[in-house]
């Protein structure tokens, strides 16, 4: 049994900050780096994380597809694809987003241009996610390069466990995801997830 909510409002997304000043300004996240489960995330509801990506193009699939398998191989997690349903943890789709879930995806007022967004929109009795919707904006994944869209999976699928935004320059959980030096975890990124699965 599980309980419904469907518009839970925990949720996450890659930013473009417009220029390095603001970079700056917005790196606001303590030195001790992200936090996990309780900041932005709700965790997920096991160690075994599904996946699926039928409704996202290409690129964007080989992207989530690379994310499920640097969950799998780096953490104590593991991860599967499977046929979409309601349990199934990490849903992406892929579409020109403008204002889909009352989010400003090009930036026109807010001044920060959305890549993806992830949201929990179903929860367990015990306050866990059952699925987190991720979405990702094609209007910048077919202008990013294979590595950026990696960067950008890696960043979601981080959310999607629970991790917060880091502050650390080598997390994909960086805020401004494209300045992080990697396209993976940090090991502060690996404890937290380990720790708990
Ligand atoms: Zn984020």
């Amino acid at each position: 049994m599980k309980r419904i909510k469907t518009r839970a409002i925990r949720a996450l997304l890659a930013i473009l900050v417009t220029t390095p000043l603001l970079v700056v300004m917005t790196s606001t996240q303590p030195a001790f780096a992200n936090y996990f489960g309780n900041g932005c995330c709700t965790f997920a509801d096991n160690g075994h994380h599904t996946f699926n990506w039928d409704s996202t193009e290409y690129g964007t699939a080989l992207a989530v597809q690379y994310s499920m398998s640097n969950l799998n191989n780096q953490t104590d997690m593991t991860t599967e694809w499977v046929v979409p349903s309601s349990q199934t943890d990490n849903r992406s789709y892929d579409q020109h987003y403008t204002t889909y879930w009352g989010l400003d995806w090009d930036g026109s007022s807010t001044g920060w241009n959305l890549y993806a967004y992830a949201k929990c929109v179903e929860t367990t009795l015990a306050g866990n996610c059952q699925q987190w919707q991720i979405r990702y904006d094609l209007a910048d994944m077919n202008r990013f390069s294979n590595y950026q869209r990696q960067q950008v999976a890696c960043h979601e699928t981080g959310h999607s466990v629970g991790l917060d935004h880091s502050s650390e320059g080598a997390s994909c959980l960086r805020n401004a995801v494209l300045s992080a030096s990697t396209n993976y975890y940090t090991s502060h990124d690996r404890g937290h997830i380990n720790g708990r699965w």
